[in-house]
């Protein structure tokens, strides 16, 4: 294979710093070559003709080939954002939005904001007049619906990572569908790394007949058009471990390691599954390389993962000294939504964080479990971008062919349903059960989502929004149960503070997280601590913050996550906007923390659990179906165990764990949800 030439530089043209270059020394390379040498270069010709006269176009390419930053940016040199029109492309991870947007305005050498934005929940940097491509959550392209049914400002819209089958991706791709029929011009692109593009176009070939008659002009056939952009992946060599691991963390620890004092040069990814798991691996390794000492000058660590600020973002993309390795510690975000340049080695756990919905016990939990062949087989493919790499499973082969499943199962078939379900009543979508979707969800998931929505006020008896409060809760662009809980403290009169608790519970953890240092973290959280439980110990660290001023230092002698809290502070405006919108008014309640527990009870009651009687080890069992259940240690009720809970999430590890976990007295529960509770478990409160 040809080497880039060190420095190119063609005039005019724009140089930027290749993030290919950081560890095998290319250099600078000009923007419109790194173009260029992507594969989908060559299609560009190919994907336009099918766009321009097709309604939908699938296309299927290896990650990294150059779908999502390029296409785009074909459209628009192809005039499709003409005319105040906007180019729109999802993802479904936040993450990936706001990276991928970044860098195509960096190569479209426009300020990010402009002409290229991105619009995730709680955060809108586009310009309503500029922006002519856009990129955004699939969930956030789900709620512009609300306001816009037909979607009318986008010519074009790109759904990316179609292979992930996230909730939002199937529900937008059902509506989309209809869509398609009221809006012929509408062009839709599916892109993605792996996917069973038959089925994909058999979905969206609807035998219905449109306006017009196809193949003339300007209506597009309704049959999709299926491209496949051929990738250009070197060789990937797989080890397999000959014995299953016991500590995933300790086992990719020691491969960096071995890898980085006996293979040559090239960049490290490995995958893990969460924050907790990835923040102990770059500890680790840390420490690892200090006391090695021939190792210990040639390793930069970094983690990815979605909680990350976007500082810490940026430094996975950019270049490290020369002579370095760098080390991604990730989630399956790198598995094909980012492409990272210069990877050779890839250290596989075999595990993901994925969300799991039993419809029968009506709980969801978020659980480390395997992942599928073909997320296995991505996670190599990420080794062999810039020359043949190795991937280091840490499972068996054998486990490998004979135990892990081929495909992962679609997240609309293990989620709970509640927030999709609101979403489509919503947009007028009433019969349900009888929607396109391209991946059925269970019945009895869909009448269990039914059955809460009804419980919380938000649908009637022929399961249509209430008015106002079912539309009210659908507004809020949060889980229903929350909504429902901003609702209640309208009526409770602590709306300020509620506002501050729903706001904190929509990002991942406001609490500084430092392996080894558990105890320091504990103490800190004990100068917040309330006896009611976390969320008014929440309460308790937001006071704490701004009496503080804001300050940074504040937050770190606290174990404070202080990027975390100015995130609450921001997402807090807006939530008070939308709440004032939908006619809510923001009122203290000053130290009154019972009206703040009954206002979390009025959302979350189908949550209520109750400690078993004669346990010692705080067993509780959930009301609703006798699951058992654990405090998790995090939690400021962890060893104190109240009678009775609320959780506001379950975890599930080697049991299952409420997390966020507030006291309330039984009585507000049949004050809350008299259907729920009278009808369904009528022993099981006491009255
Ligand atoms: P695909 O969508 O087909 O997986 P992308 O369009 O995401 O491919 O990536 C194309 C190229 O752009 C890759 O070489 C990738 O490394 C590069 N790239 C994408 N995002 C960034 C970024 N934020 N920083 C630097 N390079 C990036
Ligand atoms: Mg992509």
């Amino acid at each position: 294979t040809e080497r880039p030439p060190l420095l190119d530089d063609d005039e005019g043209s724009i140089l930027l710093y290749s993030a290919s270059s950081s560890s095998s020394g290319y250099g600078y390379v000009s923007i419109e070559k790194q173009r260029q040498r992507l594969p989908v270069f060559k299609y560009r010709t190919a994907i336009l003709y099918l766009v321009e006269t097709h309604a939908t176009t699938i296309v299927v390419g290896e990650t990294g080939s150059g779908k999502t930053t390029q296409i785009p940016q074909f459209l628009k040199e192809a005039g499709w954002a003409d005319g105040g029109r906007v180019i729109a492309c999802t993802q479904p991870r936040r993450l990936a939005v706001q990276a991928v947007a970044s860098r195509v305005a960096e190569e479209m050498g426009v300020k990010l904001g402009e002409e290229v934005g991105y619009t995730i929940r709680f955060e809108d940097l586009t310009d309503r007049d500029s922006t002519r491509i856009k990129f955004l959550t699939d969930g956030v392209l789900l709620r512009e619906m609300m306001e816009d049914p037909l979607l009318t400002k986008y010519s074009v819209i790109m759904v990316d990572e179609a292979h992930e089958r996230s909730i939002s991706t199937d529900v937008l791709l059902g509506l989309l569908k209809k869509i398609q029929r009221r809006r012929p011009e509408l062009r839709l692109i599916i892109s993605s790394a792996t996917i069973e593009a038959k089925s994909m176009a058999a979905f969206f070939h609807t035998s219905k007949k449109r306006r017009g008659l196809e193949g003339e002009d300007c209506v597009p056939k309704t049959e999709p058009a299926i491209l496949s952009v051929e990738g250009r992946g070197f060789n990937v060599q797989i080890f397999y471990v000959e014995e299953p691991v016991s500590d995933y963390i300790q086992a990719a620890v020691s491969t960096v390691m071995s890898i980085h004092d006996q293979e040559p040069m090239g960049d490290i990814l490995v995958f893990l599954t969460g924050q907790d798991d990835i923040d102990a691996a770059v500890r680790l390794l840390t420490e690892e390389a200090q006391n090695n000492l021939k190792s210990s000058s040639g390793l930069v660590v970094l983690p990815l993962y979605s909680g990350l600020s976007r500082a810490d973002q940026d430094l996975v993309f950019s270049p490290i000294p020369r002579g370095k390795r760098k080390v991604v510690i990730s989630t399956n975000i790198a598995e094909t939504s980012l492409t990272l340049e210069g990877v050779s080695y890839v250290v596989d756990s075999g595990f993901s964080k994925q969300r799991f919905y039993n419809p029968i016990s009506d709980i969801e939990n978020l659980v480390v479990a395997p992942i599928s062949k073909a997320s296995a087989r991505q996670r190599a493919g990420r080794a062999g971008r810039v020359r043949p790499g190795k991937c280091y499973r840490l499972y068996s082969e054998e486990y490998f062919v004979k135990e892990m499943s081929a495909e992962g199962i679609p997240e609309m078939q293990r989620s709970n349903l509640v927030s999709c379900v609101i979403q489509l009543k919503a947009l007028g979508i009433d019969n349900i059960l009888g929607f396109d979707w391209p991946a059925s969800p269970s019945p009895e998931a869909m009448i269990r989502a039914l059955e809460v929505l009804y419980s919380l006020g938000v649908l009637d008896e022929d399961a249509k929004l209430t008015s106002p409060a079912g539309f009210q809760v659908a507004e809020i662009p949060l889980d229903p149960m929350i909504s429902k809980m901003i609702l209640a403290s309208n009526q409770l009169g602590c709306s300020e503070e509620i506002i501050t608790i729903a706001a904190i519970l929509s990002i991942q953890s406001i609490w500084i997280s430092v392996r080894g240092q558990q105890k320091d973290l504990d103490e800190a959280k004990l100068r917040f601590a309330a006896a009611e439980g976390d969320h008014v110990t929440f309460l308790n660290v937001y006071k704490g913050f701004l009496r503080s001023g804001k300050s940074p230092k504040w937050c770190n002698k606290n174990f404070v996550n202080y990027q975390a809290m100015r995130k609450v502070v921001e997402i807090r405006e807006q939530l008070k906007r939308t709440a004032k919108r939908i006619g809510i008014v923001l009122k203290s309640c000053e130290s009154d923390m019972q009206v703040v527990r009954k206002a979390v009870t009025a959302g979350f009651f189908a949550n209520a659990c109750n400690l078993e009687a004669f346990s010692h080890n705080g067993m509780y069992k959930t009301i609703r179906s006798s699951q058992e259940v654990y405090i998790h240690p995090s939690s400021v009720l962890f060893r104190v165990n109240p009678k009775w809970v609320i959780y506001n999430s379950l975890v599930s590890t080697d049991r299952q764990y409420m997390r966020n976990v507030i006291s309330i007295d039984p009585s507000w529960l049949i004050e809350a949800a008299p259907h729920f509770y009278q009808h369904h478990h009528p022993n099981s409160i006491p009255h």
